[in-house]
C-alpha cells in the first residue's frame, strides 16, 4: 500500500490496464502522451488496429434471462470514424446494450470486441481506468459533485488516463466545453450554478478528454434545445473525422439528428430488427416510416431498411 511502480512495457495492452499514468519512450526521448495522435490506447503510441477491422465488433450478445429477455441476438460492428444511429422506443434496451459495451453490465452470452482484443472481464476500478470505451448518458451529468469546480471535475479524465497535469487537463477541458457552447466563465461555476443540458455537455466534455476510440452517447441531446444539439455533432463529426473513433448515438427520439448518422440500426423487443444507411430517413417517407415504427408496440408492423453497406 501506497508504493508507487514503475511499469516497463512494450505492451500498450498491459499499460492500460494496469497504469494511472502512460509515457512513451521513443528515440531515447520521453514523449508526453499531449499532443495526441490517438492511437489504441488514447494516447501518442502503436496503432494496434488494422485497415478494415472494426472498431467495435459484438456478436451474439444475450442479456437477461431465457424468461425475461431484455437484448438477444446482438450482432453489430462499429466501423473506425462511423457514427451509428440506435433508435427504438422506450425500453428497448438501448442503454443495456451500451453498458455492455462500456463494460457496466454482463452479458449472459456473446462476445464484444474492441479493436479486435476481446473485452476483458475487469474488475471495476481497473475498467474505469480503461479510456477506450466511453459511455456518457443521462446518469452521467448527475455524477457531478454540486461543491467542486466543474472544469476541474471534468479535466479529472485527462489527468487520470492520459497523464496531463492539471494547467494542460483544464485548458483542454475549457477548451472542449467552449467547443460545445459553454464558455469558460460559466465552466469554473460549480456544477450546481449549470443548468441539466450544461451538465450533460460537461459529461460529454470529460469523456472525450480521454479520447475514446468508441463514444457512446445515449440520448445526450435529449435536454437540449436544437441550435446546441447541432453544435454537439459539429464536434463529434470533427472529432470522428480527426481520430477514426467511432461513435455511437443513442436516441429514441426522431427529431435528434440522425440524418448525422452513416447507418441506422433499430433495435426492438430486444432485438436488432434493421440496419442500414438512413437514406430511409431522407427520402419523403422515411420519417413517417419510422415515426410509426417508433409509436408500434414489439408486436407493430416491422420496417425493412436498405441491407447495410460493410
Ligand atoms: P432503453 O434504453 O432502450 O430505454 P433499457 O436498456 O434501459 O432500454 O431497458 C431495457 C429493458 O431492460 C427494460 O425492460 C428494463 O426494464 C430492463 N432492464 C434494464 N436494466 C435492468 C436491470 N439491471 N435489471 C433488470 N432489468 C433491467
Ligand atoms: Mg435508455
Amino acid at each position: 500500500a501506497g508504493k508507487a511502480v514503475l511499469l516497463v512495457t512494450h505492451d500498450p495492452y498491459v499499460v492500460e490496464q494496469l497504469s494511472d499514468r502512460t509515457l512513451f519512450v521513443s528515440g531515447g526521448r520521453l514523449v508526453e502522451p499531449e499532443p495526441t495522435p490517438v492511437g489504441h490506447l488514447g494516447v501518442t503510441g502503436p496503432r494496434r488496429e488494422s485497415r478494415g477491422e472494426p472498431a467495435l465488433r459484438v456478436r451474439g450478445l444475450a442479456v437477461g434471462s431465457r424468461h425475461t429477455p431484455i437484448l438477444r441476438d446482438i450482432d453489430l460492428d462499429l466501423h473506425p470514424g462511423e457514427m451509428l444511429g440506435l433508435l427504438g422506443i422506450s425500453g428497448a434496451g438501448k442503454s443495456t446494450l451500451a453498458r455492455c459495451i462500456a463494460g457496466l453490465a454482463r452479458p449472459v452470452a456473446g462476445d464484444i470486441c474492441v479493436n479486435g482484443e476481446r473485452l476483458p472481464v475487469l474488475r471495476r476500478r481497473t475498467r474505469q481506468q480503461i479510456g477506450r470505451v466511453q459511455y456518457v448518458w443521462q446518469e452521467s451529468a448527475a455524477a457531478f459533485d454540486p461543491h467542486r469546480d466543474i472544469l476541474d471535475q471534468v479535466s479529472a479524465t485527462g489527468i487520470r488516463l492520459r497523464g496531463l497535469d492539471r494547467a494542460r487537463a483544464r485548458s483542454a477541458g475549457a477548451a472542449l466545453l467552449a467547443d460545445l457552447g459553454i464558455d469558460a466563465e460559466q465552466a469554473v461555476r460549480l456544477p450546481a450554478g449549470l443548468s441539466g443540458g450544461q451538465l450533460q455537455r460537461a459529461a460529454l466534455a470529460r469523456a472525450l478528454l480521454a479520447r475514446p476510440r468508441i463514444l457512446l452517447c445515449d440520448e445526450v441531446t435529449t435536454a437540449l434545445d436544437k441550435p446546441t444539439a447541432a453544435l454537439i455533432l459539429d464536434h463529434l463529426d470533427d472529432y470522428r473525422r480527426r481520430t477514426e473513433a467511432a461513435v455511437l448515438w443513442i436516441s429514441h427520439d426522431l427529431s435528434s439528428q440522425l440524418d448525422r448518422a452513416d447507418r441506422l440500426a433499430v433495435l426492438d423487443g430486444g432485438r436488432i430488427t434493421d440496419i442500414g444507411p438512413p437514406v430511409a430517413l431522407t427520402g419523403s417517407s422515411g420519417p413517417e416510416i419510422l415515426a410509426r415504427l417508433l409509436q408500434a408496440d414489439s408486436t407493430g408492423d416491422r420496417v425493412q431498411f436498405r441491407p447495410a453497406v460493410m
